[in-house]
């Protein structure tokens, strides 16, 4: 294997066949290819895309770099995936719910990438909660518990842990093949029979247009397909962060308070929507989704989930043992208005700056900075209330805060713009 040959090959517009894609990133991950060269790769993947055959090739190789989970033992093996947004703690929703209605959720997530945030580091911010799990864990946990999270390992799609660490911090993130074959790669690896994915479209999601985001839908669902997965999608807006917390812990908090009937009504709608695409498919009633969120038994299986992967299950009565950032900064509205748009990037890199995301591989992230959207599109306003807070220790306020301001437009009417876009029942 020549990796400057290989690097060449993509930076002129050819396709690799599995064989070479396996034969450079299987060194890779024995740690014979530096970062650098894989970097390089990865900005000419970037520019040059894939084609359907080599995305599909490339999904392989990564679901196969560690050991495909059979799950087919458990009842109603199901699993869920969001391309990734900002505010988007829906899995820590939706995932305790399908659990609660006796499906079993075994499933990989991964960190935070560019702006957008990760289910594993948030559920970090829970004092003792680790995703580091040995297969044996896993399953150990699936049997048992119904829900388990885990962080890719050297046992689960390593492949898709070195890709992505480094795909976060070289601006090679937002690339259909290269997102499509990471979403997949986990869950062919984790061995779910149904998977509902959840395609963010909008100004804080890596697919800017209803178009691309179907491309990237459509992507997954062939690859699901074509390995005997029913794959369902859901196409949700990313215009606007998702509920009212960004950051880590204050997401947290805000999936207990959602879990115990309290939460924003968008994420409750979406958590709903993807819990019933996940009923439906595997030839349950959808409406126990709603069930299971009323009656508290979700909250209860999250309990349960938390403990079990050794975090504070206290948190669920208690969500301020979930702790934020000291300092409090609070952004007011300039005039009386409606609240017209609250732009997704603008607080995804605001948080960031704070200190909520990487810019350097590995880095260590603070769990409690974050922000709170106190208001939402279509909200009214009066003039000098409080439109949303960041929670900060001071580092990158500046930038955050003047993110927030321009993150907030205001008008005279406002209406809220719908959520989710299109579903997909491949
Ligand atoms: N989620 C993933 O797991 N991978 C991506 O590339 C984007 C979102």
């Amino acid at each position: 294997m020549n990796p400057v040959a290989f690097i060449e090959a993509k930076r002129d517009g050819h396709a690799h066949s599995r064989e070479e894609l396996e034969a450079f990133l299987s060194a890779y991950l024995r740690g014979e290819i530096p970062d650098y060269q894989v970097s390089a790769w990865l900005m000419a993947v970037f520019w040059r895309g894939m084609t359907p055959e080599e995305t599909t090739a490339l999904t392989q190789v990564m679901a196969d770099s560690g050991h495909r989970l059979d799950l087919s033992a458990y009842p109603h093996p199901v699993d869920k995936h969001s391309s990734g947004g900002v505010g988007d703690k829906t899995t820590l929703v939706v995932t305790p719910i399908l659990a609660a209605c006796g499906c079993t959720v075994a499933k990989m997530s991964g960190r935070g990438l560019a702006h957008t945030g990760g289910t594993i580091d948030k559920l970090e911010s829970v004092p003792g909660w680790s995703g580091d799990l040995s297969e044996e864990r896993f399953h150990e946990l699936a049997r048992t518990v119904g829900l388990v999270i885990a962080a890719q390992s050297k046992d689960l799609a390593p492949l898709d842990g070195k890709l992505y660490a480094l795909r976060d911090v070289t601006a090679t993130v937002d690339s259909l093949p290269l997102i499509a074959s990471s979403i997949m790669s986990k869950k062919l690896a984790a061995g779910a029979r149904t998977i509902v994915l959840d395609v963010k479209v909008g100004a804080g999601a890596f697919m800017k247009t209803l178009d691309d985001a179907r491309r990237l839908a459509q992507t997954m669902i062939a690859i699901g397909k074509g390995a005997g997965r029913q794959v369902r999608a859901v196409l949700s807006s990313m215009e606007r962060p998702l509920g009212h917390a960004v950051g880590h812990a204050v997401e947290v908090r805000e999936a207990i308070a959602t879990l115990r009937g309290e939460g924003a009504e968008d994420l409750r709608e979406l958590a709903l929507a993807l819990a019933a695409e996940v009923l439906e498919a595997e030839g349950k009633d959808p409406a126990r989704a709603r069930e299971a969120l009323e009656s508290g038994a979700a909250l209860a299986k999250f309990r349960e989930f938390l403990q079990a992967q050794g975090g504070d299950a206290q948190v669920v009565e208690e969500p301020e043992r979930l702790e934020l950032a000291p300092e409090v900064w609070e952004l007011k509205a300039p005039h009386d208005g409606a609240v017209a748009a609250v732009d997704a990037l603008e607080v995804g890199l605001g948080v960031l700056a704070l200190g909520g995301g990487r810019v350097k591989k590995g880095e260590a992230i603070d769990l409690g900075v974050g922000a709170w959207l106190a208001k939402k599109p279509g909200d009214r306003v009066r003039e000098g209330e409080v439109l949303a807070r960041l929670h900060h220790r001071g580092k990158g306020l500046e930038e955050a805060a003047e993110r927030l301001g321009r993150a907030y437009r205001l008008a005279a009417e406002a209406p809220n713009p719908p959520l989710i876009l299109d579903v997909l029942r491949g």
